[in-house]
């Protein structure tokens, strides 16, 4: 009988769930409350859980029980739920066995190091104090592609470990085909008259702003008996188990957008982590499926309705009264244009939908260029500096807003960090565009401030099923299509024709 194996195989997928899920509390805490002091002995102690989890998930005990479990997942249907957890483990332990578990603590320690000197980096503009941190780091993601040769693309398996099934090759035939649809979107608006955002940047409060960010997340669907947030320099979603899921935020008192839009973006990472279906608790199937798919929950919930219209027709006089005074005199129509103002900017986590693209575009071919060895990390600044320039038209002051703006190099790897971005918005517009077909109220409920219907449709053919499918099975079986970027092409046209008269 195969189920005393399955149990078995169970039980040790338990045990390496909750080494990670206390790695990640680690971490958590590392990013929120822990003081400078006690990174060292954190970036140890983050690496052993890492290693441990790995030792435990790569034992040939684990294998042999995948072994043993072929005919019982032969005779179950394919999306059945045994059958997926055994397909996955075995996908993963296929994977992770190639690694040694002392490359893993090595990665992982020296990842959390290189994190902690960023935080110091990036005040201080000193690219140079960080520079070996990322050669090295450099090195370790090669090393870690290495570890699957017959790769085209040094960056294949790394990009396939974010998102299953991509190649560099399949991503950049797919920017190419987006970006042909984007330069000419973004060159029309940029060529019109910029909109007035200046009411974005009054005075708000920290604690009115967290308030009212909390209370939007809150009528989500967000489940603050399974969650909390707190705040951190990089907004992020943490998860320590399927009934503790959590979120970040940072707040500009001189920026409404800052905070709370981070809030519903995060909210959406979270929501998606809530809505899968607890029997997968402990297992590799309680987790969202691909960093794009991830994405496009936390972009709908952000841009798609955060951004929208009807969306603040409801909210906008409670954001009025949420700031006594401060925006009497702003029309909903004036803050709607505000907060969709498209302009080529330096930072990615501030630029708008339409743009958004050019900066993950940029960071991807510049991943690739250094994975290739057709880019040193020495010359990195000056690249990005150009690309910025070409792309963008515009040149940082320096390397703060330049090249050390984002975390993602200074605290993982290099390679398959960023292409999931732009996969998420195509995604977040194709999964919304499927949503309304099945249920074409939900504009009028948002603009009653309802996202029930939208929040069920999601947990139904998104978020309930955790990793069980691939993200392309996942996209035909939710849009009846693969991925396609028809979908985002045509809701990011309709919305800024209007926003802009194009
Ligand atoms: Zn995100």
């Amino acid at each position: 009988m195969s189920e005393p194996k399955l149990a078995e195989l169970k039980q040790r997928l338990q045990v390496v769930f909750d080494l990670n899920m206390a790695a990640s509390l680690l971490g958590w805490d590392q990013n929120t409350y822990m003081p400078p002091g006690g990174a060292e002995a954190r970036a140890r102690q983050i690496a052993l859980l890492g290693q441990l989890a790995h030792e435990r998930f790569t034992d040939e005990a684990v294998g042999h029980l995948l072994d043993d479990l072929r005919p019982y997942e032969a005779s179950l249907p394919y999306d059945s739920d045994d059958a997926s957890l055994i397909r996955v483990t075995r996908r993963d332990y296929e994977r992770l066995v190639r690694v040694p578990a002392t490359f893993v603590a090595e990665f992982n320690a020296h990842a959390s190091r290189s994190y902690q000197a960023w935080t110091e980096a990036r005040p201080a503009n000193n690219f140079a104090g960080v520079r070996p941190m990322l050669e090295k780091t450099l090195d370790h993601s090669r090393q870690l592609a290495d570890y699957f040769p017959g790769y085209s693309h040094i960056a294949d398996p790394l990009i396939d470990f974010a998102d299953y099934g991509m190649k560099a090759e399949s991503v950049r035939a797919l920017f190419a085909q987006l970006r042909e649809q984007l330069v000419p979107l973004v060159q029309a608006i940029t060529n019109q008259p910029p909109a007035d955002d200046s009411c974005i940047r009054r005075h708000y409060p920290e604690d009115a702003q967290l308030r009212f960010g909390l209370d939007i997340i809150r009528q989500y669907g967000y489940d603050f008996t399974r969650g909390r947030q707190d705040k951190t320099h990089h907004p992020f979603m943490t998860k320590f188990s399927l009934g503790d899921i959590r979120i970040t935020t940072r707040v500009k008192e001189n920026d409404i957008g800052d905070a709370l839009f981070s809030t519903l973006h995060e909210a959406g990472h979270a929501m998606y982590e809530m809505g899968i279906d607890p029997a997968y608790e402990g297992t590799p199937l309680a987790n969202g499926t691909s960093a794009g798919v991830h994405e496009s929950q936390s972009r709908l919930w952000e841009n798609i309705v955060g951004r929208s219209r009807g969306f603040w027709e409801h909210f906008y006089p409670q954001l009025q009264a949420a700031f006594p005074g401060t925006l009497d005199d702003v029309s909903v129509d004036t803050f709607y244009r505000a907060i969709n103002k498209v302009q080529k900017s330096l930072i990615r986590v501030d630029a708008d939908e339409v743009t958004y693209n050019l900066h993950v575009m940029l960071r991807f071919d510049l991943e690739l260029q250094l994975l290739e060895g057709t880019l040193a990390v020495r010359d990195l600044p000056e690249a990005w500096q150009d690309r910025y320039d070409h792309d963008l038209g515009l040149t940082a002051p320096d390397d703060r807003d330049g090249v050390l703006q984002d975390v993602h190099w200074y605290g993982g790897g290099i390679g398959g960090a960023f292409q999931g971005y732009t996969l998420g918005n195509i995604l977040s517009a194709q999964y919304y565009e499927a949503a309304l077909k099945a249920h074409p109220n939900i504009p009028s409920e948002i603009a009653q401030g309802k996202f029930d219907t939208l929040h069920g449709w999601l947990r139904d053919h998104i978020y309930r099923s955790g990793s069980k499918f691939t993200a392309n099975e996942l996209t035909e079986r939710a849009t009846g299509s693969p991925l396609r970027i028809e979908p985002y092409i045509a809701y990011l046209r309709a919305k800024y024709a209007d926003l802009y008269a194009l």
